[in-house]
C-alpha cells in the first residue's frame, strides 16, 4: 500500500465504493460469442480475484445493426439475461465489480446492415452505412437504453456507454461523419445531442444507484475531429445527463497514429485527460499504455486523472493489483503492448489471449495441476522460460540450462530495437519469476546428455540459428548477421542493404535508421507522428503533419517475394512498422534475386529471367534471411535414447515468434 498510495486508494462514488483506482478496460476477447458462459465467468472471476476495483466487459451490441460484426455478442433478449447473470454472480462471489459496455459500432459494423448519422463509408470497412432517419435514431437510443436496463437486471454494477474510438456516438459528434442538417447535425449542440440523450435516458432507466461510465473521445486524431472546447462542452453535458464517471478514449480506429502499440511511449496520452480535470465534478479515468503499478501511481500523483484504466495488462497478469499491493510488482507479468495474441487474434476472429500469459481467456482449459516430477529445460529463451515457470507452478522440480550468461534468448535482441523497449521489462519479469519459483538456473553452461538423463522430463528449447542464404560473397568483410548488429558488436556503414524483410529485417531496419528511440521521449514521439494539443488543433492533428527525425543511415530492405514488404507482420501493428520505416525513407524492394556481394555492394536482378541487373551500392549488407531450428542437442539425446520434448524454434523455426514459443511451452507442461 505504501508504494502506491494513490493507485490503491478507494474511490467513493456515493452509492458504492471502488476499492482502488484501477479499472480493467473493455476488451473484446471473443469469449461471449462462444456462449460458454462458464468460461466467460471464469475469465472475469479470475481478474476479480486479482483485486481490480471494476471491470468493463467487451462491447455488447444493443441490437443487430450495432454489432461490430454479424453475430457479435449482446444482450438482446430476456433469455440472455440469465447467461450474463452467471458472469456477474461469479464476479461478485470473487469480490469484484463489473460493468457491461454498450457498444454500438455505427459505420464500423462489419455488415451490410450498418447504420450511421450520414452515409459516409469508413476507410476501414467495405460497407457503406445507411443514413438513419428520425425513427431510426429513436430506435438506436431505445435499444441502448433497453440494453442498460437488461444489464442491471443481469446483475451488472453498471454500464459503460461507448462514445469514443470512432464508434456510433462518436460519429455524430464530428462533421467528418455527420453531414446532417436536422436536430442531430449541424452545430455542435445538435451533433452532441445523441450521446447526451443516450446517457440521460440510460440514467432515467437504471435509477441512481448504478454506475454509468461514458467513454469520451478526448483526442480524435482524425481530420476535422473535435476541438478541445467541444470535448469540454460534451463532458459537462454528459455529467449533467447523469454519468457517474468519464473514461478517456484516444483516437478513432481509423486514425493513422498508433495509440496503444508497443512503440507508443508509456502513458503517452494522460496529458490529454489531465486537461479535463477540474472541468467536471465526476471522477475521470485515463487510459492507454499504462502497464505497471508505478506508471499508474505516477499518472494519479501527477493529477492526470482520478483513476487509471488498463486493459491488456489484465490479460498478461490477472493478479496485477494484488501483486502491487503485496509489494511484488516485479512478479507482475508485463503487457508488452505487442497485440500479437489479443487484438491480432480478435481481428482474425480468434479468441483473444496473451503472448506472455497463454492461460488468458483459456482459464477453464489450460490448467496446471499439481505434479511431483523433475524437469530439465535446455534454453532460457521464451519457450524454455515459459515451460520452466509452468512446471514450477505445477510443483515440479525444475532446472534450466543455457549456454548464455543471461536468460532471455532472442528477447535480449528484441529489446535493443527502438520501440521495443518493453522487452527489457519482460526479461526482468522472467528473472524475478524464475528466482521466486525456486527454479535452479545453470547459465553459461552447455547441457550434455549426462546432465539430463536423470530428469523425469526433458524439454529442449534451444532456439534457432540464422539461415544461410548462400549468396556469393556473403563471407566478405562488409556482410553482417542480424545477431552482430542487434547485439551492437559490429560497425555498420552509412548505406545498408538488408537481405530479408521478415520481423527481424524490419527490426534491424528500425534499429539502423534510429538514433534515440522516440518511444523514450514523449515530446519527440508526438512530433514524429504529428500529434498536437487538441486545444490548438482540431482532433489533435498538427497542421504541419508528422515530423520524424532524419534517418541516421540510408537503408534498403529487400525480399525475393514480389509482394508488399511486411505483409506477414502483425495484423494490427504491421502498418505502424511500415509507416515508421517510410517516414525514415527506407527503400523497400521486393521481387529480387540476390546475385552476389562484392566491395561495391549488393548485386540483384529481377524476375525469373533474372533481368535488370542492378547494383545496390552500400557499405554494409545485413543478413536477416530467416532461421532454422537448432536441434543438435535434441539429436544427440535421441541417439543416446533419452526421450525429450522439443519446443519453440528448435521445433519449428518458420514463422517463429514468442507467442508460439510461450504457448507451446506452457501447453506442453500442462500435458506432462
Ligand atoms: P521471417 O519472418 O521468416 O523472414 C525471413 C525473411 O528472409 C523473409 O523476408 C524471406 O523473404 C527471407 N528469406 C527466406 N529465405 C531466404 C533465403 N534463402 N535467402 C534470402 N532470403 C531469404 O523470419 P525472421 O525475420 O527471422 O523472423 C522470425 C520470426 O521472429 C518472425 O515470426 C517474427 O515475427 C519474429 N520476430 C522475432 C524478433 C526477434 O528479435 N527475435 C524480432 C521481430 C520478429 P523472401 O523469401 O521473400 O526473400
Ligand atoms: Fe499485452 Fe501482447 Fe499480451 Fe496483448 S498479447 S495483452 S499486447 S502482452
Amino acid at each position: 500500500m505504501a508504494d502506491y498510495p494513490n493507485l490503491l486508494a478507494p474511490l467513493d462514488l456515493g452509492f458504492t465504493t471502488l476499492k482502488n483506482r484501477v479499472l480493467m478496460g473493455s476488451m473484446h476477447t471473443g469469449l461471449e460469442e462462444t456462449r460458454d458462459w462458464n468460461r466467460v465467468a471464469e475469465f472475469y472471476a479470475e481478474r476479480a480475484r486479482g483485486g481490480v476495483a471494476l471491470m468493463v466487459t467487451g462491447g455488447m451490441a444493443p441490437n443487430a445493426e450495432g454489432g461490430v460484426f454479424p453475430g457479435a455478442a449482446g444482450l438482446f433478449s430476456d433469455a440472455d439475461i440469465a447467461n450474463h447473470k452467471i458472469v456477474t454472480d461469479r464476479v461478485h462471489d470473487a469480490g469484484g465489480k463489473i460493468a457491461m459496455q454498450i457498444l454500438h459500432a455505427g459505420r464500423y459494423a462489419y455488415s451490410k446492415a450498418c447504420v450511421a448519422p450520414s452515409a459516409v463509408k469508413s476507410p476501414i470497412s467495405p460497407f457503406p452505412p445507411k443514413e438513419l432517419d428520425e425513427d431510426g435514431i429513436e430506435k438506436q437510443i431505445s435499444d441502448m437504453v433497453t440494453a442498460a436496463s437488461r444489464a442491471k437486471e443481469a446483475g451488472y454494477d453498471g454500464v459503460e456507454v461507448m462514445g469514443s474510438e470512432g464508434y456510433f456516438l462518436n460519429q455524430f459528434l464530428v462533421t467528418h461523419t455527420n453531414k446532417r442538417e436536422d436536430r442531430w447535425g449541424g452545430n455542435y449542440e445538435n451533433r452532441m445531442r445523441l450521446p447526451v440523450e443516450v446517457v440521460r435516458r440510460v440514467r432515467a432507466a437504471v435509477g441512481d444507484d448504478f454506475i454509468v461510465i461514458y467513454r469520451l473521445s478526448m483526442i480524435d486524431l482524425i481530420p476535422n475531429g473535435s476541438t478541445w472546447d467541444e470535448v469540454v462542452m460534451l463532458a459537462k453535458a454528459i455529467e449533467a445527463a447523469g454519468a457517474t464517471i468519464l473514461n478517456t478514449g484516444i483516437g478513432w480506429h481509423e486514425a493513422r497514429i498508433p495509440t496503444i502499440a508497443t512503440s507508443v511511449p508509456r502513458r503517452a496520452f494522460t496529458w490529454v485527460t489531465k486537461k479535463l480535470m477540474g472541468e467536471v465534478n465526476i471522477p475521470i479515468i485515463t487510459s492507454n499504455r499504462i502497464n505497471t503499478p508505478q506508471v499508474g501511481e505516477d499518472v494519479l500523483s501527477d493529477g492526470c486523472a482520478d483513476m487509471v484504466s488498463m486493459a491488456r495488462p489484465f490479460l498478461a497478469d490477472p493478479h496485477f493489483v494484488t501483486k502491487a499491493a503485496a509489494g511484488q510488482a516485479d512478479l507482475i507479468a508485463p503487457c508488452i503492448a505487442c497485440n500479437q495474441a489479443c487484438l491480432d487474434h480478435t481481428f482474425s476472429m480468434k479468441i483473444a489471449s496473451c503472448l506472455v500469459n497463454p492461460k488468458a481467456a483459456h482459464e477453464t482449459e489450460l490448467v496446471l495441476s499439481p505434479s511431483s516430477k523433475s524437469v530439465g529445460v535446455v534454453g532460457a529463451g521464451p519457450a524454455g522460460l515459459a515451460s520452466a515457470l509452468a512446471a514450477a507452478e505445477r510443483g515440479m522440480a525444475v532446472t534450466v540450462f543455457d549456454r548464455a550468461d543471461e536468460i532471455g534468448g532472442q528477447l535480449n535482441m528484441a529489446k535493443q530495437v527502438p520501440g521495443k523497449e518493453e522487452f527489457w521489462g519482460l526479461v526482468d519479469y522472467y528473472r524475478a519469476a524464475v528466482a521466486q519459483a525456486g527454479i535452479t538456473l545453470k547459465l553459461g553452461q552447455d547441457a550434455s546428455a549426462d546432465d539430463l538423463r536423470d530428469f523425469d522430463e526433458v524439454i529442449i528449447a534451444t532456439g534457432v540459428a540464422p539461415r544461410d542464404p548462400r549468396i556469393e560473397g556473403q563471407d566478405g568483410p562488409n556482410v553482417l548477421s542480424y545477431i552482430d548488429v542487434l547485439r551492437g558488436k559490429a560497425e555498420v556503414g552509412k548505406r545498408v542493404a538488408i537481405i530479408g524483410a521478415g520481423g527481424i529485417g524490419f527490426d534491424v531496419a528500425e534499429f539502423l535508421v534510429t538514433d534515440d528511440s522516440p518511444t523514450e521521449n514523449l515530446d519527440e514521439w508526438l512530433e514524429e507522428w504529428g500529434v498536437g494539443d487538441p486545444a490548438e488543433t482540431r482532433g489533435g492533428l498538427r497542421a504541419d503533419g508528422a515530423k520524424p527525425d532524419a534517418a541516421v543511415r540510408h537503408v534498403t530492405l529487400l525480399q525475393r517475394k514480389a509482394q508488399k514488404l511486411g505483409k506477414g507482420l502483425g495484423k494490427t501493428t504491421g502498418w505502424i512498422h511500415r509507416a515508421a520505416l517510410k517516414m525514415k525513407e527506407v527503400e523497400m524492394i521486393g521481387g529480387v534475386n540476390y546475385e552476389r556481394i562484392d566491395a561495391d555492394g549488393l548485386h540483384v536482378s529481377f524476375g525469373e529471367a533474372r533481368e535488370r541487373p542492378t547494383l545496390i551500392a552500400v557499405d554494409t549488407i545485413v543478413l536477416c534471411a530467416g532461421q532454422v531450428p537448432e536441434r543438435s542437442l535434441a539429436d544427440t539425446l535421441e541417439a543416446e535414447g533419452i526421450a525429450c520434448h522439443v519446443i519453440g524454434g528448435a521445433d519449428v523455426a518458420a514463422e517463429l515468434d514468442a507467442k508460439r514459443a510461450i504457448d507451446q511451452g506452457t501447453r506442453l507442461v500442462a500435458s506432462l
